[in-house]
């Protein structure tokens, strides 16, 4: 309720701020048709609407004089014996020093882990790092096994081809010519299936045979028309052309499912605020849960910009009062545990090269905890995990100077997606149930008597603790999915 009540303001607020969305013929914002929803109520901006959201705020930031630190990267987060954030430790990545930053509150956006996955759309940036930071400092994550597989990544590289090109009428299509979709949900929905049901339809077809060269299915746009592609997904036929040569005003897309979500994260109320005063999060690293476990498409940018807003006007109301004073024994003792931390990838003498552990990570997530799960291939998944883990304590950096190391950043990022990775495994095998983008051929149905919960996980130094919490159902009473 709280993301849908606040959307419209932060849409028009976005909007008198300049964000050129897309219009109706009479110049209204436009809204077109996403999988899983009931009628078009997507707002956008052609086929860039993250880009336009972002661009759109950071010049408001600008006009505001705010400051940014270019390419710096956080590593640790400064949280004192009261548990209570006291401000972050960061590394300039142009000269390679150290800063600790005194905070009252701190803010995390610093999106999902799409990177555990070697096959997914998310930017490079997108590492488990953001989460296992604040996870490593006594902070919750939740509902971290409910990782979405886009159905529409373009072949190969994985790009996204955005749900508008369904949403503006394309379809899908097998090796036998067939818009397949009608064997798994209505021929009202048809491709429009939330995403869940529409990656598990494409690995079935591909399974079952009828994928073209046994890896892909067809992205066909061609009936929509030259003139509409051109004006409504100019983005995605730039990007097929460059990626693939392929005109889609020509040609099908080949595509097949791919990580594109981190429904879970860090465990945040509505207004961000975690279970440390003055650390909040918000996006696509933050679990506020409205995604359950399997986000609609368009709901990322609306929770991005809702839990934004939410989130800032919570901090700064949180530091109104408080001493403009930084606690150095806390930053100071913050800045000790990260440079135990950070050892490794500075001065490691192992024999493990960090990119083989990465390759390996990023290899065994989709093929283990992938799009379909059973117990035998999670268990293989996390006793692998648990091997790299190992491996990792015997990591030796490649390179060891310090200006422009972003083979220490690289290193440091791994630490992060392979005990984030651990917690997805076990989170996964633990829940014996079918929900959502969590989908096990071993335990088939949703089991609401059982597993209607989130999953906790807290930091050990014997390794993640897991617990579990009510969900908060305020006004709908879940009932069985049908398309
Ligand atoms: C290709 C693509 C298309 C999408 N299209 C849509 C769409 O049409 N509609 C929709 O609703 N959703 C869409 N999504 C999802 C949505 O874009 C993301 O969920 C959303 O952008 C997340 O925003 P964020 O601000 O939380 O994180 P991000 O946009 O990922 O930004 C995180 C930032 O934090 C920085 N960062 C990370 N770690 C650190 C650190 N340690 N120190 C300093 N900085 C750090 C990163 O460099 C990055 O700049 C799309 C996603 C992808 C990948």
């Amino acid at each position: 309720m709280t993301m849908t009540n606040d959307a419209p303001r932060v849409i028009f607020e976005m909007e008198h701020w300049g964000c050129p969305f897309s219009r109706t013929d009479d110049g209204k914002i436009a809204q077109r048709p996403f999988g899983g929803a009931g009628y078009p109520r997507t707002c956008y901006g052609a086929d860039k609407t993250g880009l336009y959201l972002l661009h759109t705020l950071y010049e408001q930031t600008v006009r505001l004089n705010t400051h940014y630190y270019e390419e710096w990267m956080v590593l640790q987060v400064a949280i004192d014996e009261k548990g209570i954030c006291k401000g972050v430790v960061a590394l300039n990545i142009p000269d390679g020093t150290i800063e600790m930053i005194g905070a009252n509150a701190v803010i995390f956006g610093t999106g999902g882990a799409g990177r555990m996955y070697g096959n997914t759309t998310n930017a490079h940036v997108s590492t488990a790092l953001g989460i296992a930071m604040p996870y490593w400092a006594g902070i919750p994550v939740k509902d971290m096994e409910f990782i979405q597989f886009h159905p529409t990544g373009l072949y190969r590289s994985n790009i996204l081809m955005t749900e508008g090109c369904r949403g503006e009428g394309g379809y899908l299509i097998n090796s036998e010519g067939e818009r397949f979709m009608k064997r798994y949900v209505s021929e009202k929905v048809m491709e429009l299936a939330p995403r869940d049901i529409t990656s598990r339809s494409i690995t079935t077809e591909i399974e079952q045979g009828r994928g073209i060269n046994n890896a892909y299915v067809y992205l066909d746009l061609r009936h929509l028309g030259k003139e509409k592609i051109l004006e409504r997904l100019p983005g995605i036929r730039e990007i097929c052309l460059d990626f693939a040569n392929i005109d889609p005003i020509v040609s099908p897309i080949p595509v097949n499912p791919s990580m594109h979500y981190t429904m879970g994260g860090i465990d945040t109320n509505y207004d961000g605020e975690t279970v440390s005063p003055g650390f909040y999060a918000a996006g696509e690293c933050a679990c506020v849960s409205v995604h359950g476990g399997n986000r609609l498409g368009g709901n990322s940018l609306l929770d991005t910009i809702v839990f934004g807003r939410r989130c800032g006007a919570a901090a700064v109301k949180y530091v109104k009062n408080l001493p403009k004073t930084a606690d150095e024994k806390t930053l100071n003792k913050a800045n000790q545990k990260l440079e135990d931390r950070m050892a490794l990838a500075v001065n490691g003498k192992g024999s493990e090269n960090p990119y083989k552990i990465r390759d390996e990570l990023q290899a065994v997530m989709p093929s283990k905890v992938g799009i379909f799960r059973t117990e035998k291939e999670m268990s293989e998944g996390l006793v692998k995990i648990r091997e790299l883990k190992e491996r990792y304590k015997q990591v030796r950096p490649i390179v060891k100077s310090r200006a422009f190391n972003m083979d220490r950043v690289w290193t440091m990022e791994l630490a992060g997606n392979l005990d984030i990775a651990e917690i997805v495994a076990e989170g996964a095998l633990r829940r014996q149930e079918s929900r959502g983008a969590h989908s096990r051929r071993d335990f088939t149905k949703r089991d609401d008597p059982n597993w209607l919960k989130h999953t906790v996980v807290t930091y050990s130094p014997q390794g993640p603790q897991f617990s579990y919490s009510k969900v908060d159902i305020s006004k709908y009473q879940p009932e069985e999915r049908k398309y």
